[in-house]
């Protein structure tokens, strides 16, 4: 499988505080345990060249990783839209923590995808809703993340076609925390843990998860359908044949 793995890539080179927990950037960590499962991992970065995402790549990509935050106006319109073409052609996407703002994750939606929030300090408890479910195959009932950004609920987004993982913090939150979505050809996972302060993406749980998550919103087929003028054929006696 061909993945490839978006970071904005600017909290870590910004803030000596954000290097110290993921020195090459959110994005290397992630391609690491990805490219441990044996899949040919890419990693792109804002700053990259056409911003590391064009047509011809997003071709050769079966599943895409995307975390940004501060910079998610920076990414042109004409990119997000070849992401959110590229999925409902059949590109499987894996939206993670704060790119629930992302561009191309509100195109595809439709919706503000606004959120309640605070960095407070709180713990996190992820509930497994749907044990059966190959992306939460792994997982026990729940699993505990020490420190995490809280994120709340009224989560403007459309209801998840499954949700998978409800988030519990420790100052009371709640929050649908592994969403799942069809978008034309393509499967769409968006997973809330992933605040860039805290070490989340080496947590074994997270990682399960995610290395899940590429399996299964890894195309089948892209398909980019079209809408052709479709003429009726018909014999000598009339009959539609084609
Ligand atoms: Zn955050």
């Amino acid at each position: 499988m061909k993945i490839l793995v978006w970071n904005e890539y600017r909290h870590e080179k910004q803030e000596e505080k954000i290097r110290k927990v993921y020195p090459k950037g959110i994005h290397e960590v992630i391609a690491d345990f990805l490219r441990a499962d044996g899949h040919e991992v890419r990693t792109a970065t804002l700053d990259d060249e056409n911003h590391g995402i064009t047509k011809e790549i997003l071709d050769d990509t079966d599943v895409l990783f995307w975390w940004g935050h501060m910079a998610h106006g920076e990414v042109p319109d004409e990119v997000a839209y070849l992401v959110r073409d590229a999925v409902l052609d059949g590109m499987g996407a894996v939206f993670l923590h704060s790119a629930h703002h992302s561009k191309p994750f509100r195109y595809l939606l439709g919706t503000s995808c606004n959120l309640c929030w605070r960095e407070s300090g709180d713990s996190e408890r992820l509930w497994v809703i749907e044990p059966s479910h190959p992306i939460t195959r792994g997982i026990d009932r729940s699993f505990f993340l020490p420190e995490e950004e809280t994120y709340g609920e009224p989560f403007v987004i459309p209801t998840p076609d499954k949700l998978l993982l409800i988030g519990s913090y420790s100052g009371g939150e709640v929050f649908r925390s592994g969403c799942l979505y069809e978008r034309g050809n393509g499967k769409i996972f968006y997973f809330q843990p992933g605040h860039e302060a805290f070490p989340t993406y080496y947590v074994p749980e997270v990682q399960t998860i995610l290395r899940n998550a590429a399996k299964f919103v890894a195309p089948t087929e892209k398909i980019h359908v079209t809408c052709p003028h479709v003429r009726h054929v018909t014999d000598t006696e009339g009959y539609v044949i084609g």
